[in-house]
């Protein structure tokens, strides 16, 4: 018999959670998030947050978190791989079309923001977009520069409702270039996935993925043999089509995290 979402969560070494949707809608903790959180670090496990948002430097997320008194400190978001795409690269001239979090972060990492011969055009979602900032990055990816995405998702949930997210710029700039990037960092490639395991030194079995959207949490979790529970709140829980999660009956669904605490 199976185990039950319960047991995969206990007897796990380290549980990865998705941040929105799963751990917090609209900024706000959902129901269980922190009581988990305190129950798994009480219990020694690794917990981290793959997250594919790349708006944000991993520190503010940090601080957001503990704010909320949601405990959690090891963050990876997509920012961080694109430092770590481009570390493995030797890039370090980028021309960003992102947000002033993930300009940060690469800086800190000797990256510098250019639109003079810049060695990679990395597109995350920026809601500071501009027609200019589309132009540049057009211009150099037909020039030849590499094309890189932070993330896939191509809404963003807000209050309003879904807005464009990193996706949609991605899909401006093939649009413009008919060019596809050579990777996007993040959820459902394994390039996240791996970076989790390596820097925690863990093996796909010592994990548990915690996710609310089966086209990246879930689908990226079975592509890199990490066991996936879906929670029925965030995206899992207000789209109108739950997608091709229901053909995979092997992930188990719970109603909230309250109900992994033992
Ligand atoms: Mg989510």
């Amino acid at each position: 018999m199976d185990p039950s979402p319960q047991e995969m969560v206990s007897s796990a070494r380290a549980v990865i959670f998705d941040s929105d949707g799963v751990l917090v809608e609209e900024g706000a903790p959902l129901p269980g998030a922190a009581d988990l959180i305190n129950h798994l670090l009480e219990t020694s496990k690794i917990v981290v947050v793959l997250s594919n948002n790349s708006t944000k430097h991993p520190e503010t997320m940090k601080s957001n978190y503990h704010e909320k008194g949601l405990m959690v400190s090891n963050i990876v978001n997509s920012g961080m791989l694109a430092v770590e795409f481009c570390k493995r690269e030797g890039i370090s001239k980028v021309l960003v079309v992102g947000e002033q979090g993930l300009i940060d972060l690469l800086a800190e990492h000797g990256i510098e923001w250019t639109d003079e011969e810049p060695e990679l055009v990395l597109v995350g979602m920026d809601r500071t977009l501009t027609y200019s900032k589309l132009a540049s990055a057009t211009r150099a990816i037909r020039g030849g520069c590499r094309f890189v995405g932070t993330n896939p998702d191509t809404s963003f949930p807000t209050s309003r409702g879904l807005e464009p997210g990193a996706g949609s710029m991605i899909a401006a700039l093939i649009a413009s270039t008919d060019v596809e990037p050579e990777i996007i960092l993040g959820k459902p490639e394994l390039f996240g996935y791996e970076f989790v395991l390596q820097s925690y030194q863990l093996k796909p079995a010592d994990c548990v993925m915690i996710g609310d959207r089966y086209e990246t949490d879930i689908l990226g979790a079975i592509r890199a043999d990490i066991p996936a529970i879906v929670v029925r709140t965030g995206i899992a829980s207000t789209r109108e089509s739950p997608g091709k999660w229901g053909e995979y009956p092997s992930v188990p669904v719970i109603d909230s995290l309250a109900e992994l605490i033992g």
